[in-house]
């Protein structure tokens, strides 16, 4: 099969939807591979990488989208990409339609097999595609967290680790999922004294075995979560309930509970934000402040590390792209429910049931 991959053309989005040695696997395995000249610029791979992985390099999107039967990205196809798009080809790439009737209209118009990284799933019932990203903002947020602390950032000028006679930071974690998890992880290895809020008793034991000492767990009702809020330095916003806006656990009248120069993370801004008070923000200008508290609030965090996000996305999503570039896209989704899931649309139809329903297609 003929895979391509096209530079990203969304503002501020530098990773790129295949590695040179994702590349130089599907060359293994007998494929040709198409790369566009400079895709792999904002992750410092070259063009000579991508050469010397076997892939042929290629000046222009609009040749790769005429002449590759797959087309792997990162973001979704934006209205000129979409344009070129054609009946049968695979596109292979995070979508998130369910908000975009406009792309999801002109996928639907292209006729192509529009697979979504966001609706793969795995045996345990996860996202294993989405994954890879949490993992990433989770671990962000403690270095977002601990640089907004600096006094010079509006925070309150505490080192997280603390020094020997010097007590560490207080981290609250709210959402001990994915996120909460990794950043648990990065705060507890810099020596802080962190605390994992949820609500979920299976988690909250997992939790416990996993940390040990090395980090307190808490239910997460409200009076935990306020007195939390209260004596913590950094807190970490991990909710997530699947499908629907996150709920708001942390409101304007707490912040005046909290020491002045506390800090805010709240990475489930992407899904309206657990803060009362947090608004997306951008990595050009990642913080805000409110009542003396500073908010981070970046919705696309794992874009700031745009190399270590593409290599955690490629882990992933190369045995997809290497089964469906071998077998053919329908008998790899025949043969793999959990790929078959992240179909959402093909030959002119709305093909997974939540965009379907929202959108108004027949499903
Ligand atoms: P997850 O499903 O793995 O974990 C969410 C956790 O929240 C679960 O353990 C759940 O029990 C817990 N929870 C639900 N309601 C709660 C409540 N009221 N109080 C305490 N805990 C509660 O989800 P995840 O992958 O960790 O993602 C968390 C959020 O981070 C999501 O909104 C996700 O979209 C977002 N996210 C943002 C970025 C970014 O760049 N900002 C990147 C990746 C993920």
């Amino acid at each position: 099969m003929r895979v391509g991959t096209v530079k990203e053309i969304k503002n501020h989005e530098y990773r790129v939807g295949m590695t040179p040695e994702s590349a130089r696997e599907l060359v293994q395995h007998g494929h040709e591979v198409w790369v566009q000249s400079g895709a792999g610029l904002g992750i410092g791979a070259k063009d000579s990488d991508y050469q010397r992985a076997g892939a042929k390099l290629i000046e222009t999107a609009a040749e790769i989208f005429a002449e590759c039967e797959m087309v792997v990205k990162v973001k979704e196809p934006q209205s000129i990409e979409r344009a070129m798009l054609r009946e049968g080809q695979i596109l292979f790439t995070y979508l998130h339609l369910a908000p975009d009737p406009e792309q999801t209209k002109d996928l639907v118009d292209s006729k192509a097999t529009c697979i979504a990284y966001e609706t793969v799933t795995d045996a345990s019932g996860g996202l294993p595609l989405l994954k890879p990203m949490s993992q990433v903002a989770g671990r962000m947020a403690i270095q977002a967290g601990a640089t907004a602390l600096e006094k010079a950032h509006g925070g309150r000028g505490i080192l997280l680790g603390g020094v020997p006679g010097v007590l560490p930071g207080n981290v609250c974690v709210i959402g001990g999922g994915v996120v909460g998890f990794n950043a648990a992880q990065m705060a507890a290895g810099l020596g802080a004294d962190v605390t994992i809020l949820d609500r979920n008793p299976e988690v909250l034991e997992k939790l416990g075995y996993y940390f040990e000492a090395r980090a307190k767990t808490r239910f997460a009702n409200v009076s935990n979560v306020a007195d939390s809020v209260a004596n913590a330095d950094l807190v970490i916003g991990a909710v997530l309930i699947p499908g629907a806006a996150a709920p708001k656990l942390v409101t304007r009248e707490m912040l005046g509970t909290m020491k002045p120069g506390a800090v805010l993370v709240d990475v489930a801004i992407d899904q309206g934000g657990c803060f009362e008070t947090s608004h997306a923000t951008t990595h050009a200008d990642p913080t805000y402040i409110v009542d003396g508290i500073v908010h981070y609030c970046v919705a696309n965090m794992p874009g700031a590390v745009a190399r270590t996000s593409t290599y955690a996305l490629n882990n992933v999503t190369l045995p997809h792209m290497l089964r469906m570039a071998d077998k053919g896209w329908k008998d790899a989704l025949r043969s793999d429910p959990h790929l078959a899931a992240g179909l959402n649309v093909w030959n002119g139809r709305v093909t997974y049931k939540a965009v379907a329903d929202d959108l108004g297609y027949a499903y």
